[in-house]
């Protein structure tokens, strides 16, 4: 027996999680895309955020739901408009790395008021993607405080 209480094990067990575990595959598109290929890009992906990366696969920016409708209720051609023109661009990004612990990413997501973050890479080129983090990967962890336990 441990001699800790529920508290502090519930604590622990939070602060097992990281990053690198529950980080699902990240959806990319270049520079110079259309929107229209981003609101493509995200329906066949069927993901909420994309992230925007230039000629040697670096972040350069992230593209929500929102950002693609703001873009859509204009009178332009939605292939005319790059989407280097719409998106939230470096060094505006908020992101976190692999060692990272999932309540950190999750603080983040609050004081930003963001649904994702890029997972990445320090490279000498720039932030390589490796992940993303969600509102749905931190329901998962959640979820899974309890089912653990239970099967
Ligand atoms: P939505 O606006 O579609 O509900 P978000 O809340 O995630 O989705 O995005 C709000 C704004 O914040 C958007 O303009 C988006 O480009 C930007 N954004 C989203 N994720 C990030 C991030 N990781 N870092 C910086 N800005 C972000």
């Amino acid at each position: 027996y441990t001699g800790k209480t529920g508290t502090e094990l519930l604590t622990e067990k939070i602060k097992s999680f990281k990053v690198q575990e529950y980080q699902s595959v990240p959806i990319v598109v270049k520079e110079d895309a259309s929107v229209y290929d981003a609101v493509s890009t995200m329906f066949l992906e069927d993901v909420g955020t994309l992230f925007v990366v230039d000629g040697s696969s670096c972040l350069t920016g992230v593209l929500s739901r929102k950002d693609l409708l703001r873009a859509s209720i204009g009178k332009q051609d939605l292939n005319d408009i790059p989407v280097h023109i719409i998106m939230t661009r470096m060094p505006n990004i908020t992101i976190c790395y692999r060692e990272d612990l999932m309540i950190d990413a999750a603080k983040k997501m609050i004081d930003k008021q963001i649904d994702g973050l890029p997972v990445v890479k320090e490279t000498e080129k720039g932030l390589e993607i490796v992940g993303r983090i969600t509102k749905t990967t931190i329901t998962k962890a959640f979820v899974e405080l309890i089912t653990d336990d239970q099967v």
